[in-house]
């Protein structure tokens, strides 16, 4: 079994979870009972009005057994993520862990089964191209620690029709260039998609530069807390990845992942 999980949304979408005891506790107790002792709460950052350093403390106090990080997933929302990147600049030191992550290109929410439609407009190239040059702004934006779901736009399977190898060898060596993360996600296995997020050709390439990682379950329901994990060790072991990165006030720790 895997003791860590570095993405996480207790808010999932909902306003009305703001961060209490009865919203976090959950959490910790899924965590307990499957053996996860290291994970980091990182809702998206236009939910930050919800976040509270007070509540994790507490939560973290309750809960000292384990490592409880506070994180948060910061995208390029084109309405909110100017304000989540002056939020993530303001609260920086009280931070363990920022994931960075892109939801939008061509302006639309293109992970949202909602805007499917949106692809027919565009070339499935260009798309990718915009995408993984928004990836790459991203990890140079200095704010970020790992980079969550790095092939997210393949949920639907729109995949492109020349080779983008170029590309991403670019973003990874970006990547690398920043000492940051990259993360290996199960969430893809609940998505149309059917894999986890990156593909193993982009794992098996971030293992060649010598590129860290980090895992997670990307859990929206604390039930969801290291969904598909025997599938995540398969993967672990395949790739031969031995340690991966945990966070602390953005110091990267790097350890076993095995309980
Ligand atoms: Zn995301
Ligand atoms: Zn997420």
């Amino acid at each position: 079994m895997l003791k860590f999980d570095y993405h996480n949304h207790p808010q999932a979408h909902r306003e009305d979870l703001h961060y209490r005891e009865e919203v976090l506790q959950p959490w910790a107790d899924k965590a307990r009972a499957i053996g996860i002792t290291d994970f980091a709460l990182t809702d998206h950052d236009r939910y930050k009005a919800g976040f509270s350093f007070d509540e994790l403390k507490k939560f973290q106090y309750n809960n000292s057994d384990l490592k409880i990080r506070a994180g948060i997933e910061l995208d390029n929302d084109p309405e909110t993520s100017d304000s989540g990147k002056k939020w993530v600049e303001k609260h920086y030191d009280d931070l363990d862990f920022v994931l960075g992550s892109v939801h939008f290109v061509k302006d639309f929410p293109f992970d949202h089964p909602y805007y499917i439609k949106e692809y027919d407009n565009y070339d499935i190239d260009e798309l990718y191209t915009e995408y993984y040059k928004l990836i790459q702004k991203t990890a140079k934006s200095g704010l970020v620690d790992s980079l969550a779901h790095l092939d997210l736009i393949k949920i639907f399977k729109f995949f492109p029709e020349t080779d983008l190898s170029a590309l991403y060898e670019e973003t990874l060596d970006i990547i690398k260039a920043q000492d940051l993360s990259m993360e290996i996600s199960t969430a893809g296995f609940r998505k149309p998609i059917g894999e986890q997020y990156p593909h193993f050709d982009l794992i098996k390439l971030a293992k060649a530069k010598g590129i860290s990682f980090t895992i997670a379950s990307d859990a929206h329901t604390a039930a969801d807390l290291g969904k598909n994990y025997d599938l995540l060790e398969n993967i672990l072991k395949e790739f031969e990845i031995e340690e991966v990165a945990t966070y602390e006030k953005h110091k990267k720790i790097m350890a076993s992942p095995y309980l």
